[in-house]
């Protein structure tokens, strides 16, 4: 096919949920490509050969080249190219911002002056993940190396986590996950909900660690069941990886915000999610029935907790942001679906502070409105209030969705763990190798709360830089 064809061959749309109906349900709202359309989608590569769209891969999958594989419909080999290099193709294909990645690189979407144009990557590959998943041909092939008799302690069980035990348990070596809650796959399961990743899919690559061996221990506080250097010092175990995460909600620091009503996207969605607070009759996780709710943020969370009050019935559901949409750290497919489902979004707004009523609970929002002045350190023009705009949103729940930090247990109860300013943990970026000798750490604990690739990249990282260790240490 020449160049001129394959740019005559329209973008495949992904099928969908009827946003009113999905908007009442937990379902997947992207029901997935079929063979044909990815198929179709995956010829309108170009085959590149400086391969663009490889430089916005932070773990810097072939993709031309399991493309070239899902346009022959050689699905298996396409997920085995993948697979060379990411471990949760599944989860990435649902989850990457890839209109900022991989897909804002690509020349289709160029030549044809329209980013949302370019080869829809994420899609093919979610496709020929699932494709294998469907038919249980999904699992790394990689055999585990002999043993090496050495033991490996990996803390916490999101993407980072993951990633660095089945690197760990590939290279021989004996690893335990240690986990807090008593399921596993971190922000994945208590964090993104299940109409955007059903977390089917999350357990079975959790099943993938223990088929290579690796003995899981839920309920498990490091710093508190046990101290991370006990690890080292009592326990045998000859080196560490802390994938802890940025667990810690960040709240505004406004009046009322302690108001029976106000919650932490956090809060809010590992009770919706985790502990399905969403099947009332099912679970005995009580839940707060929100008529009017507010979501405060601009990102993936608030536009999780927004979608997440809908399908627990509130009946009106505002997303404020105080900078405007196209400063908003969201995906921009989650940004479109809310506003489908029928989140309203109040852009330039800011709250200022709860109103409570007289038994403490949540009775409104008071807030201001903002106009962009000068870009600040991030580049983004930074949002000043307008003096004198306040207003009032009548709301009786609000949930706060401004950000995360790292979780501060392991660094306070581990001596000489060297950590920033912002409490993440300091890394050597070669090796990923904490202050601590044996002791590794990834994902959002280092970098702050980011992505999922992101994590993925440093728990592999990590896992080479503990095989290295262990090789030198003989
Ligand atoms: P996490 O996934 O946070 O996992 C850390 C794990 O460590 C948790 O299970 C936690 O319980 C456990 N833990 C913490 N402390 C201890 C302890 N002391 N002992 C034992 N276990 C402990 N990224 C994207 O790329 N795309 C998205 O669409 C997206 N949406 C998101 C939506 C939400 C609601 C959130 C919160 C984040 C989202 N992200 C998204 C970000 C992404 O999920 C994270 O960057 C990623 O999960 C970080 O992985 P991690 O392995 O470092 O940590
Ligand atoms: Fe294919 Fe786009 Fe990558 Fe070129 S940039 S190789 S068209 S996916």
């Amino acid at each position: 096919m020449t160049a001129k064809e394959k740019m005559a061959i329209e973008p495949q749309p992904m099928p969908e949920q009827n946003a009113k109906a999905r908007a009442r349900n937990m379902n997947e709202v992207a029901l997935g490509y079929s063979a044909e359309a990815a198929k179709r989608e995956a010829s309108r590569c170009l085959q590149c050969p400086a391969k663009p769209c490889m430089q916005g891969c932070p773990v810097a999958i072939d993709i031309p080249g399991f493309l070239a594989k899902a346009a022959d419909g050689d699905f298996e080999g396409a997920l085995a190219v993948i697979r060379r290099t990411s471990l949760l193709p599944a989860v990435c294909g649902r989850v990457c911002p890839q209109e900022k990645q991989c897909q804002k690189f690509c020349t289709m979407g160029k030549l044809l002056k329209d980013v949302d144009k370019a080869v829809a990557i994420g899609r093919v590959e979610r496709f020929v993940a699932d494709w294998a998943r469907e038919r249980g041909t999904a699992a790394a092939s990689t055999a585990p190396a002999p043993a090496t008799r050495r033991r490996v302690a990996v803390v916490g069980s999101g993407p980072a986590s993951i990633t660095c035990a089945a690197d760990c348990a590939r290279a021989g070596h004996e690893v335990t996950m240690f986990e807090a809650f008593h399921k596993c796959g971190g922000v994945l399961v208590y964090g993104i909900p299940e109409f955007r990743l059903p977390k089917e899919i999350v357990r079975q690559e959790i099943d993938g660690l223990k088929a290579l061996g690796v003995k899981i221990e839920t309920n498990f506080v490091v710093g508190r069941t046990r101290r991370l250097r006990d690890f080292l010092d009592k326990d045998g175990f000859d080196a560490v990886f802390v994938g802890t995460g940025a667990g810690l909600p960040k709240f505004m620091g406004i009046e009322g915000e302690n108001l029976v009503g106000v919650f932490s996207a956090n809060e809010y969605l590992t009770r919706a999610n985790l502990m399905k607070a969403y099947d009332e009759g099912g679970h005995d996780t009580p839940f707060w029935h929100g008529r009017r709710v507010a979501v405060l943020g601009g990102g993936n969370v608030a536009m999780d907790a927004s979608r997440m009050a809908l399908r627990l019935g509130a009946e009106k559901v505002y997303l404020v942001y105080r900078r405007s949409e196209a400063e908003m750290p969201a995906r921009r497919e989650e940004v479109h679906h809310a506003k489908e489902e029928g989140v309203e979004f109040l852009m330039l707004q800011n709250a200022k502070r709860v109103l409570g009523d007289d038994q403490g609970r949540v009775a409104g929002l008071e807030c201001l409105k903002y106009e962009l002045g000068e870009p600040d350190a991030s580049g983004r023009r930074s949002p000043v209030a307008i003096a004198g705009s306040e207003f009032t949103l009548d709301v009786d729940t609000v949930v706060v969705a401004v950000g995360n930090a790292s979780n501060p247990l392991i660094p306070a109860t581990t001596d000489g763990l060297e950590v920033n300013r912002r409490g993440n943990i300091v890394v050597d970026p070669e090796t990923n190798m904490t202050s601590i000798p044996g002791v590794f750490a990834g994902g959002d604990i280092v970098l702050g709360a980011a992505t999922v690739i992101l994590a993925m990249g440093e728990g592999r990282r990590a896992a080479a830089g503990i095989n290295e260790y262990l090789a030198k240490k003989g």
